[in-house]
């Protein structure tokens, strides 16, 4: 957030129209002829982070900047907006007539509680044009009467504590002087459907709010362990997907019971290739379950060398066995940017539970860091492949984290996995 804290929060009371939030198209407003396209997604997008907020809501959208606002408390509005993918900036803010006596009135009323000494600035962006004063006109209005009006306040142009922001359309003008960072990025949907490996890890979280942030409406597959490991994994991947749901439409989870597979690929003599074989059973099958459900790409969590089954070999034999692009967001990134992210996006706290992954289940001793192809479809070769993926897409279940969560229908909750 930017601007001082000692600065009130915006007063509604003596608002003449009421507060609302300003929220600033990101990179939206960048796509020319098809612009409209990205705006209207992102219209769509933040109403569906609306549903179940309690009382009415409006949204109006102009050029570059949503003006949201309704009969609920502004902070209920701002915590669903922040998390709308899209925008580069969310503020709350105060919505008046377009006048200058009522405009100044609301500006001296919004700062009325600064701290003594609190340097101030007024930015001022006419959009109708034909308002009878220039915008460093009215800087000058609003100035004055603040100095005037509040003991104490300075004016300091270059670094001012708060910057009091006032757009003026022609009939309504809005004053703000608190500024969220937004998540910014491309509307989610815009880029199209993936299909995102979640794990219980901090990566993949992290991966798919990457690939959101591009644009891409994400469902996830998680394989556990079952039946040779407890359902902790399931509970988790469950959790994380529910969280990733309050930054989309949400996406659904498929969970796929691997043990059995994973038994099959270590009875084929897999050895220290185990784990890369598993891995390329998982993108086989998630290709197959994306190519039923519209997803147009994988994407995983992997970062280069982060581990021995992510080396550049075995990252090779994966996409190898993919039948559709994998798409790994975090590929350059180190461990510990990943976990600030997760922090950052809500994951972490369910990422750090401890749980039975099916990755630790038949693990060698010492993962193979260059798998080789030829090895690799020998071992397979004593499977039937496509039984075996055919039989986990049967067995999947398919869970809908995050969806009417005020009142979760029964198949809803995270059900005790097979
Ligand atoms: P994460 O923190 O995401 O678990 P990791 O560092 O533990 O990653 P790996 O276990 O090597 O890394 O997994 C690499 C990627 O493979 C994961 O980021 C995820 O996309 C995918 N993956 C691994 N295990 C599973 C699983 N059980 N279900 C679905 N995807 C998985
Ligand atoms: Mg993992």
């Amino acid at each position: 957030m930017t601007g001082n804290p000692r600065v009130p929060a915006p007063r509604t009371a003596a608002a003449p129209h009421g507060s609302c939030v300003l929220l600033k198209h990101g990179e939206a407003f960048l796509k020319g002829r098809n612009r409209h396209l990205f705006t209207d997604r992102l219209q769509d997008n933040l109403r569906l982070a609306l549903r179940g907020i309690g009382g009415s809501t409006w949204i109006k959208t102009a050029q570059n900047v949503t003006v949201l606002g309704g009969e609920v408390p502004q902070e209920a509005l701002l915590e669903r907006a922040r998390r709308v993918i899209g925008f580069n900036s969310v503020e709350p803010a105060l919505r008046v007539a377009s006048d200058l006596e009522t405009i100044t009135a609301a500006a001296v009323d919004a700062l009325s509680d600064a701290r003594p000494g609190l340097r101030f600035a007024v930015r001022t962006k006419r959009r109708d044009k034909q308002f009878p004063l220039t915008s460093s006109q009215i800087d000058a209005h609003i100035g004055a009467r603040l100095l005037a009006g509040i003991q104490g306040l300075r004016v300091d142009l270059a670094k001012p504590d708060v910057t009091l922001a006032v757009e003026i359309d022609r009939k309504e003008t809005y004053l703000s002087w608190r500024r969220f960072r937004g998540l910014s990025g491309l509307p989610v949907g815009s880029s199209g459907r993936a299909l995102v490996l979640l794990s219980g890890g901090y990566d993949s979280p992290v991966a798919a709010h990457r690939a959101m942030r591009r644009g891409l409406a994400c469902d996830f597959v998680h394989f556990n362990g079952a039946p040779y490991t407890n359902p902790s994994s399931v509970y988790k991947a469950y959790a994380l997907a529910r969280e990733l749901n309050r930054y989309q439409p949400p996406g659904a989870l498929h969970v796929i019971a691997l043990g059995k597979a994973q038994k099959q690929l270590a009875v084929a003599g897999a050895g220290r290739l185990q784990v890369v074989a598993q891995r390329r059973l998982m993108a086989r099958t998630a290709s197959e379950l994306a190519a039923r459900t519209g997803a147009e790409a994988l994407v995983t969590g992997d970062s280069l060398g982060q581990v021995a089954s992510q080396t550049l070999a075995n990252l090779v034999a994966v996409d190898e066995a993919a039948a559709l692009p994998v798409l790994r967001p975090l590929i350059g990134w180190e461990k510990q940017e990943i976990i600030d992210e997760a922090h950052t996006i809500g994951t972490a706290e369910i990422s750090i539970l401890p749980d039975e992954d099916c990755c630790g289940l038949l693990a060698p001793p010492r993962v193979s860091t260059r798998a080789g192809l030829p090895q690799l479809r020998s071992v397979e070769k004593r499977l039937d492949l496509e039984d075996v993926v055919e039989a986990l897409l049967d067995s999947a279940q398919v869970l809908r984290p995050g969806v009417d969560e005020e009142a979760p229908a029964a198949g809803d909750r995270c059900p005790a996995p097979a």
